[in-house]
C-alpha cells in the first residue's frame, strides 16, 4: 500500500469511515480505509441502532432527520441481517410535566412535517402492556427505525468496495495530515485528502479538537417474543443526555427481530477503561424495571460498553480541518452515529465536490472548534 497514491485515504471503518467510503466510492475517487482492528468493530459494535429523529436543537433536528431519509431510501438494499425495522420510538411520559414536554415536541416536529402522534394513559397501555400502570402518555414517532449498526457498516464498507475502495484492517496509524498518513510501522501513505474518521479516537490524528469519551453500557436479554414493540425511551433521558459532568441513566429499551430486548442506557465520562462497571449498570437496570417490572424477571446473555464521541457544543464535526487543506473531520457524533452516518458522508462528499448540501452545513463545521480553540 505504500507508495501508492490515493485521492482520499479514510482513518477508521465505523459507521461514519464505511459510510464516507461508500459516498466517495461511488464518486469514482480513489479511497483507502485503514483500521487498527475490523469493520464496525469500535462504538459501532457497540452502539443500539436506534435510528431516530432528535430535537436538542435545529442543526441536530436537520442532520438526524436527513440521515433518516437517507436510510429509508436505502432500505430496499440493505441485505437482510441489517435487521432494519420500522417499529417506530415511543417517549414515554411519567407525569403531566413530561407530558408538557410530550406537548412541545409534537409540536415541533408537526411543523417540520415529521410525523408524531400524542398517547394518552390508556393508548400507551395498549400499545405498550409491559409498561408499569400509572404512566401519564407518551409521543410514537412512527418512521424512527432500529437496525444493526455492524452488519451496516459492513454493507456500506462491501459496497465501497464494489466500487474500487481498498480496505486495510489490522492496521494503526500514528498520524494524519500534510497529505499523509503514517502507519505504525513507519511507513507513509500519499494522498489528497484524508477522512479523520476515528470516532472517540479522533483527537490522537487532530490534538486540537476537544473531544471527550462518554462511555456507555448495554444489556441483551434473552428472546421474549411480544413483550416489547416499539424503542421505549423516558423523557428523562433528555435530561441525562444533557449532562455533561455527571454520569447517568436512562430507560431506554429496543425490540430486536430475534425477539430479544437491547436495554440501556448509561453515559459516563472519565471512565476510560471498556470493563462493566457494575454499579452503573445496576442503576441502569434498576431504572429500566421501574419502567418495565417485567424486565426483573428475564435472563439477561450479554453485556459490553462502548465509547461515545462528545463535543463541548453536542454537535459533531463534519468538513475541512483549518490549517491543513488536505485534512476533513468526520468525527464526534455522541449518541448518534449510527443515525447520522449517511448525512455525513453526504455533506462531507458535497463540501468536496462543491455540490450544493440538502441542509445547511454551518452547525458541523470544524471551523467552530478551531475558533473555540483560539478563545481558549
Ligand atoms: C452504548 C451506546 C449506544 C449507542 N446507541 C446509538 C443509537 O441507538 N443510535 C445512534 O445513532 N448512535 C448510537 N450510538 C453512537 C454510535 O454508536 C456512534 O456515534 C457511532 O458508532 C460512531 O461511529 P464512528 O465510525 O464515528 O466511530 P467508531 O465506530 O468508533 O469507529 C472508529 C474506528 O476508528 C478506528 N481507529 C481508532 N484509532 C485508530 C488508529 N490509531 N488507527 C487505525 N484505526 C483507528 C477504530 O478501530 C474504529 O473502528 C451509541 C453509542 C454507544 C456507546
Amino acid at each position: 500500500m505504500s507508495g501508492t497514491s490515493y485521492d482520499v485515504v479514510i482513518v477508521g471503518a465505523g459507521i461514519v469511515g464505511a459510510a464516507c467510503a461508500d459516498e466517495f466510492a461511488r464518486r469514482r475517487m480513489r479511497v483507502a480505509v485503514v483500521d487498527r482492528d475490523i469493520v464496525g468493530s469500535g462504538a459501532t459494535a457497540a452502539g443500539m441502532g436506534h435510528i431516530v429523529v432528535m430535537d436538542d436543537s435545529e442543526a441536530q433536528f436537520a442532520l438526524t432527520r436527513y440521515s433518516q431519509k437517507l436510510w429509508q431510501e436505502l432500505r430496499v438494499e440493505l441485505p437482510d441481517d441489517v435487521e432494519y425495522e420500522q417499529c417506530g420510538t415511543i417517549w414515554v411520559a411519567a407525569d403531566e410535566e413530561e407530558m408538557n414536554e410530550v406537548r412541545r415536541k409534537h409540536a415541533f416536529y408537526v411543523e417540520r412535517g415529521v410525523p408524531t402522534k400524542v398517547l394518552d394513559a390508556e393508548q400507551l397501555t395498549q400499545l405498550e402492556p409491559n409498561l408499569r400502570g400509572g404512566m401519564a402518555g407518551g409521543l410514537l414517532v412512527p418512521e424512527d427505525v432500529v437496525l444493526y449498526p455492524p452488519c451496516a457498516a459492513r454493507f456500506l464498507m462491501e459496497r465501497a468496495q464494489k466500487h474500487g475502495a481498498e480496505l486495510r484492517l489490522g492496521i494503526a496509524l500514528t498520524e494524519a495530515g500534510r497529505g499523509r498518513v503514517r502507519l505504525g510501522d513507519g511507513k507513509e501513505i500519499a494522498c489528497g485528502m484524508i477522512v479523520n474518521a476515528a470516532g472517540a479516537w479522533a483527537a490522537e490524528f487532530t490534538p486540537e479538537i476537544e473531544m471527550k469519551k462518554r462511555k456507555g453500557h448495554l444489556v441483551i436479554t434473552d428472546r421474549y417474543p411480544g413483550f416489547l414493540r416499539h424503542q421505549l425511551v423516558e423523557l428523562g433521558y433528555l435530561k441525562s443526555a444533557h449532562s455533561v459532568t455527571s454520569d447517568s441513566v436512562a430507560f431506554n429499551v429496543q425490540p430486536r427481530r430475534t425477539s430479544q430486548i437491547l436495554i440501556g442506557s448509561s453515559r459516563q465520562y472519565g471512565a476510560e477503561h471498556k470493563e462493566v462497571d457494575h454499579a452503573i449498570l445496576s442503576r441502569m437496570l434498576r431504572r429500566a424495571q421501574e419502567y418495565m417490572p417485567g424486565l426483573g424477571a428475564m435472563s439477561a446473555v450479554r453485556t459490553w460498553t462502548g465509547f461515545r464521541a462528545a463535543t463541548p457544543d453536542k454537535l459533531p464535526l463534519i468538513g475541512p480541518w483549518p490549517g491543513d487543506e488536505s485534512l476533513f473531520l468526520a468525527t464526534g457524533h455522541e449518541g448518534l452515529g449510527i443515525t447520522t452516518s449517511l448525512a455525513t458522508a453526504r455533506i462531507l462528499v458535497d463540501q468536496i465536490t462543491g455540490a450544493k448540501p440538502e441542509i445547511p452545513v454551518e452547525a458541523y463545521l470544524p471551523s467552530r472548534a478551531a475558533k473555540e480553540m483560539t478563545h481558549v
